[in-house]
């Protein structure tokens, strides 16, 4: 299956063009940030990849 609609910011797919726009209402903003350093992040993505070098560090 082809979903042309693809967010910028993570990568998910979207079938419809109003999806992706109500997706990225909050996914565009950055409303994600690390519990441990306090660095913010544009998705939930990238703060989830950067979470599990910064879990290392704090443990
Ligand atoms: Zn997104
Ligand atoms: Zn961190």
């Amino acid at each position: 299956m082809r979903y042309k609609h693809v967010c910028t910011d993570c990568g998910r797919r979207y079938k419809y063009l109003g999806n992706l726009n109500y997706h990225r209402k909050y996914c565009g903003k950055k409303s994600f940030h690390c519990q441990y350093c306090r660095k913010q992040f544009t998705s939930k993505f990238a703060m989830r990849r950067h979470l599990s070098g910064c879990q290392k560090i704090d443990g």
